[in-house]
């Protein structure tokens, strides 16, 4: 603590002003202007200047004031008052929220009308007014019941008037008074007041008292925070008990108003300071207390920053060695794991060799990534795994059988296929490939196949796949690189033996990234594959226990080199017929059970099924109308589903309600033999289907041909050759040799069923031409294929199956087709066979005659 001696006044001033700014005093003080605050600072200046501040301080620096006698040791009376230097009647001011004492300066801040008006009273008399503290701080207008009776009588030393009316005062507290008389309320409060004159003191006893409090005191004021040292050195040199425990009282801050002013009613100065000691021990407890707390919390903050930072050493570490420890005991899995794989003896040592890289590579290398995947997708590969064969000719006809309707040349192929197998003892020989309509059963059939034989089956589809790193992987160069879909397909089915489907090979294309056939083909050729080698994996696989089934929509668009080797079994679509069939004896059974009703509970009749058929599928094969038997169950069963048991027999009216009206409308017969139109019959991946060749001459120049109907370029091509012929055949049909100069020739077929087979249509073209430029109307009875060379020969054409049941659907009897196709009619089921009459044609001139009536 400071103790030298000598406190100046200004200093003393500055701590007087310091706390009474800390008290609640201020709290009066409008807060939110720092004006307010400014415009008092510059005031101490004019402190000091004023006279009577001056001469007050002068007073009482502590050379000059007054000191108790020290020699005697009996109680001692008091100093005999001197005469008062203030009137006995005063102007009074409340005080709402503090109680000042005698022998201090203190500022304060007045604002209340009445208060300010009292001040202007002083003021105008004696410069002398009396303070009072309020019984309740919140009154704002007291009455004389709701003020103490005890209080202190205060000098103006300077009065401040500010703009907004209130006025800030500095007074010096005098002495105590007691309030004998009220004398005015209005327009401020008059009282008349008496003295009251300090006890007497035992000098040696109110030493004692003045030093224990006074050590309390500045203990408190070590501890806490609220008393500046400037205040203690002042008080240090207070000799007056009375006066100690006044200013000591004044300086507490945390004193309540009600305690402060039980002090300043305590006449008796020893008094006083017994009851001063009481409260500075529990101040000091409660600091203490404070302290204590605020040192636990510190301390707690501190330690658990402490032990935070220690964890977060101690987690670093542990991953460090942890690490360690994990990294060799994932090196040593890999390498059992390679050993439980039995691989070859050439990937054994690139495992071992990627093994020991990683093994090298310092934590958190995305390298290492790299390497994990690796191991893990070799690891994951059926280098060794493969599953006993089961194969026995005849039960796995039962198996084919059981799955699949119809079929019957295709099943017999496959029978064939596996007998070799089976006495061979080998798979080389021809990739398979079926080829036909969506639906038709291609995928499913090659399902049955496995189960036929006990292997594991997996499909890949290659429609869409433009890129030779799609079937043999990415270089491992690349980010994000994989094995190519071969390998994907045998982890997936997790043994070297599966058959492995490949679907839509026809939907393979080929661009500047490689052509994905040869890579396929390196995969399939049995010649080749038992050493087939991913960019990826950078080690040779054997495929050559796989057995590859390919399929494909349409031949043509399979890539030669593939097709060269492949041996193609053809699948045609299905006839309304077959697809009862197999819609009763498969499809419907299996709907029920996959969405889980039960018979009873749902029964389609054929009627129903044509319908569904005819209406809401237009298909080679039966996959959407598959798909709308889903739809049938699964409407059922959320009825079944939400308590309406009820058998349903699905009518008429029951399926336009669950699957609402017709979707598809079929060709049908011409109504009438038209000039210039003929019907065709074509085959698109949908299946069969008839449509409307129709020509139309118009004046022009040189025979021109108008062709509509987004035609490809077959189409056209067929369309010039069919043309061609029937010039040359001018003659023949009564046309003159150049009837086609002054005209141009307008071609449409329907949009919507162009056909994939372009050529087929050439005997269409050709008579709808002729009819058109004879005005020979075509009978309307006929439908007709084939293709047409210059000179009208008729060429063989594919899907007559389908083209035949599409004639059949409707409604057309008879049909001209190429000779060389007759043993396609074979296939055809005989009840349809026996309604039809087909006209085997080898050249485009027996069509005419027999398509072409004579001129009406
Ligand atoms: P594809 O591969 O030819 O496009 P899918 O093999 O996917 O056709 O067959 C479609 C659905 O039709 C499958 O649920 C299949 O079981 C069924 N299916 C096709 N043909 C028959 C058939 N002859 N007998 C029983 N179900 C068949």
């Amino acid at each position: 603590m400071d103790r030298r001696a000598g406190v100046n006044s200004t200093r003393y001033i500055r701590s007087v002003l310091r706390t009474q700014e800390c008290s609640r005093h201020f709290s009066y003080r409008p807060k939110d202007d720092p004006n307010q605050r400014e415009e008092f600072t510059p005031s101490l200046s004019s402190i000091y200047s004023h006279s009577k501040v001056f001469h007050f301080l002068m007073a009482r620096t502590p050379s000059t004031a007054p000191r108790a006698k020290k020699t005697p040791t009996k109680r001692t009376a008091a100093e005999t008052p001197t005469p008062a230097p203030f009137p006995s009647e005063l102007p009074l001011l409340p005080i709402r929220d503090n109680v000042h004492f005698p022998g201090i300066i203190f500022p304060l801040f007045v604002g209340r009308e009445k208060s300010v008006r009292a001040l202007d009273e002083a003021m105008a008399g004696s410069e002398h007014i009396l303070l009072m503290a309020q019984r309740q701080v919140a009154m704002e207008d007291p009455d004389t019941e709701d003020l103490h009776e005890i209080g202190i009588v205060a000098e103006i030393i300077q009065i401040l008037k500010a703009p907004d009316g209130t006025v800030r005062v500095m007074l010096e507290g005098k002495e105590r008074v007691r309030v004998t008389e009220w004398l005015q309320t209005e327009p401020f409060f008059g009282v008349r007041i008496e003295r009251l004159p300090p006890a007497p003191i035992s000098v040696l006893e109110a030493e004692a008292l003045m030093r224990s409090v006074m050590s309390q005191f500045e203990q408190i004021a070590n501890t806490g925070k609220n008393i500046p040292p400037e205040v203690v050195v002042t008080l240090l040199n207070i000799d007056d008990p009375g006066g100690l425990a006044d200013h000591i009282a004044w300086h507490l801050p945390s004193l309540r108003v009600e305690v402060k002013q039980e002090l300043l009613e305590i006449l008796d100065p020893q008094e006083r300071l017994q009851r001063l000691s009481l409260l500075l021990t529990k101040e000091f407890e409660i600091l203490q207390i404070q302290k204590n707390i605020r040192s636990r919390v510190e301390k707690e903050m501190g330690e658990t920053q402490r032990e935070f930072l220690l964890r977060e050493q101690m987690k670093a570490i542990q991953q460090e060695l942890g690490e360690r420890d994990e990294r060799q005991s994932e090196v040593d899995e890999y390498r059992t794991k390679v050993l439980d794989a039995k691989l070859p003896e050439e990937v054994a040592e690139r495992a071992a060799k990627e093994i020991e890289r990683l093994e090298k590579m310092p934590f958190g290398m995305p390298e290492g990534v790299v390497i994990r995947s690796y191991l893990d997708t070799l690891l994951a590969l059926p280098w060794s795994v493969i599953s006993e064969e089961t194969l026995d000719v005849g039960a796995a006809e039962d198996i084919l059988n059981e799955d699949h309707y119809g079929l019957a040349k295709v099943k017999e192929r496959i029978l064939e296929f596996l007998a070799v197998r089976q006495l061979a003892g080998t798979l080389k020989g021809p990739i398979i490939c079926f080829v036909g309509p969506p639906g038709v059963g291609k995928t499913s059939l090659g399902k049955s196949i496995a189960r036929a034989l006990g292997r594991k089956f997996v499909r890949i589809s290659l429609g869409g796949v433009r890129d030779e790193a799609e079937i043999r992987g990415h270089r491992r160069t690349y980010i994000g690189a994989m094995p190519g879909r071969i390998l994907q397909g045998l982890k997936q089915a997790g043994t070297r033996n599966p058959v492995f489907v490949l679907d839509e090979i026809d939907k393979m294309g080929s661009d500047f990234r490689g052509d994905p056939s040869s890579a396929l083909l390196e995969a399939l050729d049995p010649e080749q594959n038992g050493e087939f080698s991913d960019h990826y994996l950078e080690a040779p696989f054997d495929l050559s226990e796989v057995m590859f089934l390919t399929t494909a929509n349409l031949l043509d668009p399979i890539p030669p080199a593939l097709r060269d080797r492949m041996e193609v079994i053809s699948f045609s679509g299905y006839t309304e017929d077959e697809k009862v069939q197999i819609a009763e004896a498969f499809l419907i059974p299996k709907q029920i059970k996959d969405h889980g009703l039960t018979e009873a509970m749902l029964t389609i009749p054929e009627a129903t099924i044509r319908k569904i058929i005819r209406e809401h599928t237009r298909e080679a094969g039966v996959r959407n109308f598959e798909r709308e038997l889903a739809s049938v169950c699964r409407k059922i069963a959320r009825r079944v589903a939400q308590g309406d048991t009820a058998p349903v027999t699905v009518g008429d009216a029951e399926l336009r309600e669950l699957l609402g009206s017709r979707k598809y409308h079929y060709g049908v017969m011409e109504e009438l033999d038209e000039i210039g139109a003929a019907t065709g019959l074509v085959y698109t991946e949908a299946g069969g289907d008839v449509i409307a060749v129709e020509v139309s001459p118009m004046k022009g120049k040189d025979g021109r041909l108008i062709l509509t109907g987004q035609l490809g370029d077959v189409m056209k091509e067929s369309a010039q050759a069919a043309m061609s012929y029937v010039r040359s055949r001018a003659e023949m049909l009564g046309l003159a040799p150049d009837f086609n100069e002054h005209l141009e020739i307008h071609v449409h077929v329907p949009a919507g069923a162009v056909p994939k087979d372009g050529p087929s249509a050439g005997i269409t073209l050709a008579t709808a031409l002729a009819s058109a430029l004879t005005g020979r109307p075509v009978r309307k009875d006929i439908a007709m294929t084939g293709e047409i060379t210059l000179r009208g020969r008729v060429l063989p054409i594919g899907g007559l199956k389908e083209k035949v049941l599409a004639a059949h659907r409707a409604g057309i009897r008879t049909i001209l087709m190429p000779a060389e196709n007759e043993k396609d009619l074979e296939d055809l089921p005989e009840n349809i066979k026996s309604e039809m009459t087909f006209e085997p044609v080898t050249h485009a001139d027996q069509v005419l005659k027999l398509a072409l009536l004579d001129k009406p």
